[in-house]
C-alpha cells in the first residue's frame, strides 16, 4: 500500500483495506501500527464476516479473524454456500455448483480439445492441466485443461489451420461456444469476421 494511503486518517484506511482480500491484509498489517491495531481488532473482523460472507448469526465467536479464516476457505465466492472445494486453476473456493454454473470455470479433456478445436498436442502442453480419472480406462487417467485456455490457444493457431473446411468449423464452434467471452471478439478482429 503506497505511503500516501497510509498517511490518512485511520477510519478512512480501514475503509480501504475493506476491499482488500485476505492475503494482501497480512501483508498490510505488518506495514504501519495504524493498520496492525484494527486488523488485530475483533470488530474489523466480525465486520468483514459480514461483507464478505453476510454472516449474521448471532453465535458467540471468541476469535472473529479465525471465524474469518474459516469461511475464507470454506465458503464459496460466488453464492456463499459452505464448501471446501477448491478450484484448481484459481486457487479459490468454489462450491462444485457455481463451478458449472459460471463459463470461466468450463473444463475439457485432451481428446476434446483437438478435436473441436483442432489445437496441436504439444501446444497443449503449454497449458496448465489437471489429472482427472478416466472412467472408461481406469489404466490412462485424463488430462484435463481450461476450457478458456484452450479457446485462447485456438484463436492464436486458428490462422495456421491448413484445410479451409477445418478452419472454418473450427471458428463456428468458438464463436457458437464463446459468446459470453472476450474471445469471440478476439477470433472476430483477427479474422475481420
Ligand atoms: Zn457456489
Amino acid at each position: 500500500m503506497s505511503t500516501v494511503v497510509l498517511n490518512l486518517p485511520v477510519e478512512l484506511i480501514e475503509r480501504v483495506c475493506d476491499f482488500l482480500k485476505f492475503n494482501d491484509l497480512e501483508t498490510i498489517s505488518k506495514a504501519c501500527d495504524k493498520t496492525m491495531s484494527f486488523l488485530q481488532d475483533q470488530f474489523y473482523w466480525k465486520r468483514r464476516c459480514e461483507i464478505d460472507f453476510k454472516y449474521t448469526k448471532t453465535d458467540v465467536i471468541s476469535n472473529w479473524k479465525s471465524q474469518y479464516i474459516f469461511l475464507y476457505g470454506n465458503t464459496c465466492i460466488h453464492c456463499l454456500e459452505v464448501t471446501t472445494n477448491d478450484n484448481y486453476f484459481f486457487g479459490t473456493t468454489v462450491c462444485r455448483l457455481c463451478e458449472r454454473i459460471f463459463d470461466r470455470y468450463a473444463t475439457i479433456c485432451k481428446s476434446d480439445a483437438i478435436r473441436l478445436y483442432r489445437v496441436k498436442a504439444e501446444d497443449l502442453e503449454n497449458l496448465r492441466y489437471f489429472m482427472r480419472r478416466n472412467s472408461h480406462n481406469r489404466r490412462y487417467p485424463m488430462k484435463i485443461f481450461l476450457k478458456n485456455d484452450v479457446s485462447i490457444l485456438a484463436v492464436q493457431t486458428v490462422c495456421s489451420i491448413a484445410s479451409e473446411k477445418r478452419k472454418t468449423r473450427v471458428i463456428e464452434h468458438i464463436l457458437r461456444h464463446e459468446s459470453s467471452t472476450d474471445i469471440s471478439d478476439l477470433l472476430k478482429n483477427l479474422l475481420r469476421v
